[in-house]
């Protein structure tokens, strides 16, 4: 199976697995990056993943239509380009023989779901298609939820096998890393990655997949209980030391992070 990064717009990516005859693209916001890589490889599109409702995830699906010869998957609890099979926590599906299971991972926007791959122990790395929940080294705006809802969400994504493969959506890992290193200026991982994030974006390439073990190492999002973090959260106006009075603070801080 092979997985491609399509960009798309300024910093979006459009995941597509295929097995060389069939391939499911992820949140196609538009349709024009996905026909040129079906068309360049000579690829049937067997199926559209989505993850939320927002026009950069979705945008291209009902033009890619006339040429799906399979389903659109999206979540149950928003509306987005029908006809699409709704999705609840705990369902899974098959594409292209894998199966993924749907988490709930509501606070970017209300119904936002995860796709998760279940391997068996001899399979590679679990891929998990998250969208605008987790990103390398941040996390998703609050549009629509709660801090303590994005929290859980998040909590439950790090909670993940450390090599699961983080496909999101957005290209912001450098942006991401300079806050990162603002919270937790002594975390000498994220310099490390830093460095190697550089060299990719310089040589071309995508800076993800991440994973979910360096993410934890990495994401001040997903450290709010390192003291480093809790005491520039505390620095920033966090109400105590409790992870979501410190993951508030941190959100809020990065909103007018410049
Ligand atoms: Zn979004
Ligand atoms: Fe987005």
């Amino acid at each position: 199976m092979n997985l491609i990064a399509l960009p798309a717009f300024a910093d979006n990516y459009i995941w597509m697995l295929h097995d060389g005859a069939r391939a499911v693209v992820v949140d196609p916001g538009d349709a024009a990056p996905v026909r040129a890589a079906l068309d360049a490889q000579g690829l049937a599109l067997a199926g559209i993943l989505v993850t939320h409702h927002h026009p950069d995830h979705v945008g291209g699906v009902d033009d890619l239509r006339p040429r799906l010869q399979g389903p659109v998957y999206g979540p149950a609890r928003e509306t987005i380009p029908g006809p699409y099979l709704a999705l609840h926590e705990g369902e899974s599906i098959e594409v292209l023989g894998l199966r993924f299971s749907v988490l709930d991972v509501p606070g970017h926007t209300a119904g936002h779901i995860a796709y998760l791959q279940q391997t068996d122990a001899a399979a590679k790395a679990p891929l998990l298609f998250c969208g605008d929940t987790l990103f390398s080294a941040g996390c998703g705006r609050l549009f629509e939820g709660t801090p303590a809802q994005m929290k859980t969400s998040l909590d439950r994504l790090a909670a993940l096998p450390a090599d699961t493969q983080v496909c999101c959506t957005h290209e912001y890992t450098l942006s991401n890393l300079r806050f990162a290193a603002a919270v937790e200026p002594g975390n000498t991982a994220r310099a490390e990655y830093e460095q190697r994030c550089h060299a990719r974006r310089d040589a071309g390439l995508p800076t993800l997949p991440s994973s979910i073990g360096l993410e934890r190492r990495i994401n001040p999002f997903l450290r709010c209980d390192a003291p480093e973090v809790v005491a520039s959260a505390r620095a920033q106006g966090a109400a105590s030391d409790e992870t979501v009075a410190v993951f508030t603070a941190l959100r809020e801080w990065k909103n007018r992070f410049r």
